[in-house]
């Protein structure tokens, strides 16, 4: 157990057998290759928790484990369910899907964009349903996984408020943590979070989560296609550097209600030397990630 909990919360996204790529890596994971780090994760004894329980220790309400790490998946492929459920089921690890409502049992259509990328399947509302019935949890990813940086306030609360009522009808049960499609979000876009109902929304932020992050504003650590063991290792245990936007992010909403540590708290992250780098705290999209 540790008094300074650090969550390290992956994100992958399909899961499966894919040609070799050069783009989009982090969004593709092969499947011999995640059931070897599954594997790995239990062989070094990683506690995985859900995120439920790790926001628990990220707000001291409950002990931490040393090695924690949480498993979450965007988008809801169909993939998810065929591919990566399974290993899961083998070892008892928890897993937050981020379903997309107004996509379900719908082809992945946003990938068109780019002429000859493979346009994966959704899972349906029933899938959804199974997996939900497997102990995984279900998140939303917005309604129509729209951009939601500079959204007006009406399209945050269909997005935000209707994606949570819709997956919340389909499952019969409550839907508490969003993850933000494309990276995409600043401040209202926390705020109409947590007017929504949201214990939580991840981003692609680079970092480990701690109680210097806000709970509507977690960071993740992508795993790429090219990722081996050693990699993944190397990511999970010594933690990478917190990403100058991450730094700036805390800074920005350090004084937003819901903290997990309030403002006045030392909190003993951060990193002073990028703090001084970081960019000015401005409001913007956090970059290109166009099928995140
Ligand atoms: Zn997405």
């Amino acid at each position: 157990m540790t008094e300074h909990p650090a969550v390290g919360i992956l994100v992958y996204h399909q899961v499966g057998d894919f040609k070799t790529m050069r783009r989009h890596r982090a969004n593709y994971c092969d499947r011999r290759r995640f059931t070897r780090q599954m594997a790995l994760l239990a062989r070094l004894g990683y506690r995985v928790l859900d995120l439920d329980t790790a926001l628990d220790c990220l707000a001291g309400a409950q002990a931490a484990p040393t090695r924690a790490v949480v498993l979450t998946f965007d988008d809801g492929y169909e993939n998810f369910a065929q591919q990566a459920l399974p290993v899961l089921q083998d070892h008892g690890f928890p897993a937050t899907v981020y379903a997309i409502s107004g996509w379900l049992g719908r082809r992945a259509e946003w990938f068109a964009a780019e002429p000859g990328r493979p346009i994966p399947d959704l899972m349906s509302a029933q899938r959804l349903r199974e997996v939900h019935a497997a102990g995984i949890t279900i998140g939303s990813h917005t309604a129509s996984h729209t951009r939601l940086h500079r959204a007006s306030r009406l399209v945050l609360r269909q997005e935000l408020r209707d994606s949570k009522a819709a997956l919340e009808d389909i499952l019969g049960d409550e839907v508490r943590h969003l993850s933000y499609p494309y990276n995409s979000f600043d401040r209202a876009t926390v705020h109409a979070a947590a007017r929504a109902g949201y214990a939580s929304a991840t981003t692609c932020l680079r970092g480990l989560a701690t109680v210097a992050d806000h709970p509507l504003a977690l960071p993740r650590l992508a795993i790429s296609f090219g990722d081996r063991l050693l990699a993944y290792w190397w990511r999970l245990l010594l933690g990478p550097k917190a990403a100058p936007a991450l730094v700036e992010w805390r800074r920005h909403l350090a004084d937003e209600p819901g903290h997990f540590r309030p403002l006045d708290a030392d909190p003993g992250y951060g990193d002073p030397e990028s703090s001084q780098d970081a960019l000015p705290a401005k409001e913007r999209d956090q970059g290109p990630m166009p099928s995140t």
